[in-house]
């Protein structure tokens, strides 16, 4: 398909605003709502292949900008690829080129959970609040419980058709366990335990 106007212009806009070459794009169709892209520097290149959503087709394309602004790492030094320079200059574009600061955050978070941390350090409205909420569901999110089924006690082994069972628990000791507890001369011990969502 064609590369939609907007795209092509953006682009334009945004290499003349940092003062740098523009990059070649190439646009292509994928199915679902989100997109991708990939910035190919040594290429001259950003791809981006579009989904349906238009807002996020554009962040997409920000995005990949912000990567082609944001400075060559020189040979031998470390950089962080979504780091806090880079969200710097990403949501400096996002909002500077027609997106609401709650659908860069929620695009962008759907990405890259670090983002929130970095938006928020950067003052972006909302960042403090989506952050939080955030963590509070984590916190929220049930956690497994150990709990046990069966208490300690000595491995006595059985033949259940093709498999060694523990008489007790009636679990079934297979490889390397089934070896030691025939090899070894004092009583094996062990417990049943099940997860349970608390
Ligand atoms: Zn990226
Ligand atoms: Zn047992």
């Amino acid at each position: 398909m064609t590369t939609p106007a907007w795209a092509t212009e953006l682009v334009a806009m945004v290499s003349a605003d940092a003062r740098v070459a523009q990059p070649q794009l190439s646009w292509r169709r994928r199915s679902g709502d989100h997109s991708t892209g990939v910035t190919r520097r040594h290429d001259g290149m950003i791809a981006v292949r579009a989904g349906t959503d238009e807002v996020d087709q554009r962040l997409t394309l920000l995005h990949e900008l912000a990567h082609w602004l944001s400075p060559v790492p020189r040979p031998g030094r470390r950089v962080v690829h979504h780091g806090r320079a880079f969200y710097e200059v990403a949501f400096e574009l996002y909002r500077r080129h027609g997106l609401a600061d709650a659908d860069a955050l929620r695009l962008e978070s759907a990405r890259y959970r670090s983002s929130l941390r970095h938006a928020a350090a950067l003052g972006v409205p909302g960042a403090v609040a989506a952050l939080a909420a955030h963590r509070s569901s984590i916190r929220a999110r049930p956690r497994r419980r150990w709990r046990i089924l069966v208490p300690e006690h000595r491995i006595v082994l059985e033949r259940d058709g093709r498999w060694t069972v523990c008489v007790t628990c009636r679990q079934r000791v297979i490889g390397i366990n089934l070896a030691r507890i025939r090899r070894s001369r004092r009583p094996v011990r062990h417990v049943l335990m099940t997860a349970a969502a608390s």
